[in-house]
């Protein structure tokens, strides 16, 4: 018998099959529990006990990762650090905004090869790629620590999602799906940092979900030494594939920026990001970086966020200043990075 690892992605006919569950309809329950979140077969109590003795002999448990580490700060942010089947780790993390919405903040991979300078993943490289259940089963652990339901989802975590395309896409749609969390589609939010084949590939799908896009700079030298990316497909073709993305799914998206002290707030830099989202319908969020051992960039004073804000307001540059949640336990943007805080 070919055992899965996870019970989570699975449809119930290929739980019926793969596990051999004496009968078809313990297929429909176990997506019920598994749609609840369950961790263990003990949970599944509409399951006879001796069945659930049986499952627990030959799978262990229904995940195949289990969160060992937690950090919390004071205002509701948890984040999770995940340990995979194969020992390595990633992290995932619970944010709860001022209206107390909770939106789960996913990984998709184990490290990542994009190299950002001003991120701490992009400094671990690539280990490995995730599969489906193990983006999913970051959204069940998080599930057991928040408070109330989790409702938004954003692939924002570790990992470039449009470098692990398939796992990440098929994530979302078991997320999605009324039997399991019924998590709509507008509430989730890839973000990438413009890889360009991807983003076509996102558009051929015209699924509604939300897409960011992190710029960090309109100026093609800049970009290039901040984020190696841009080295591959630089901000022209992002601009083009964007249109293109925008014209098959006419939808607003953002922009994220993050501000590096003294280096990408200024005036000059303002009027290249007026230049760049000429003709897109997109929103700039601004967020200021967030420290990070052994990188040299500062974070912008509030004077200087503020100055740049309003340089944006005078080029009529649509943008949020975003309050960064999340920074005292290192899961805020460009933070999570494992085998260091955790
Ligand atoms: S910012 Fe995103 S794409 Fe860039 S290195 Fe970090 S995780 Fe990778």
């Amino acid at each position: 018998m070919n055992l899965p690892r996870s019970l989570y992605g699975l449809t119930s006919e290929r739980l019926v099959e793969s596990l051999d569950l004496p009968e078809k309809r313990h297929g429909g329950q176990i997506i019920n529990w598994l749609g609840k979140g369950a961790t263990t077969f003990d949970e599944m109590t509409d399951l006879p006990l001796d069945e659930r003795r049986r499952l627990a002999d030959l799978v262990g448990a229904p995940v195949s990762s289990k969160a060992t580490a937690r950090e919390e700060d004071g205002s509701g942010t948890i984040k999770l650090g995940i340990t995979l089947h194969d020992g390595r780790m990633v992290e995932a993390v619970l944010l709860v905004d001022r209206k107390g919405r909770h939106t789960a903040c996913l990984s998709v991979q184990v490290g990542c090869a994009m190299g950002c300078t001003f991120c701490k993943t992009g400094t671990m490289g690539l280990i490995r790629n995730l599969a489906s259940e193990e983006i999913i089963e970051q959204y069940v652990h998080l599930s057991k620590v928040a408070t109330q339901p989790i409702t938004h989802i954003v692939f924002m975590g570790m990992g470039e999602p449009l470098n692990n395309f398939d796992p990440t896409i098929r994530a979302i749609h078991y997320l999605n799906q009324k039997e399991t969390f019924n998590i709509g589609l507008r509430r989730m939010t890839i973000s990438t940092c413009g890889v360009v084949p991807g983003i076509d590939k996102l558009a051929e799908l015209k699924l509604p979900i939300r897409l960011a896009v992190s710029l960090v700079s309109a100026d093609d030298s800049l970009r290039t030494r901040l984020m190696p990316v841009n080295r591959r497909w630089p901000l022209d073709e992002l601009k083009e594939a964007l249109l293109s993305y925008q014209e098959a799914i006419p939808k607003r998206f953002t922009l994220e920026y993050c501000m590096l002290g003294g280096v990408n707030t200024t005036g000059e830099s303002a009027r290249q990001l007026e230049l760049f989202t000429r003709g897109l319908d997109v929103v700039v969020n601004l967020i200021a970086w967030n420290p990070i051992d052994g990188l040299e960039f500062t974070t912008p004073s509030e004077e200087e966020q503020k100055t740049f804000s309003s340089l944006l307001n005078r080029y009529r540059v649509k943008h949020t200043l975003r309050i960064s949640r999340g920074r005292a336990i290192g899961g805020a943007c460009g933070q999570l990075a494992t085998s260091h805080d955790l």
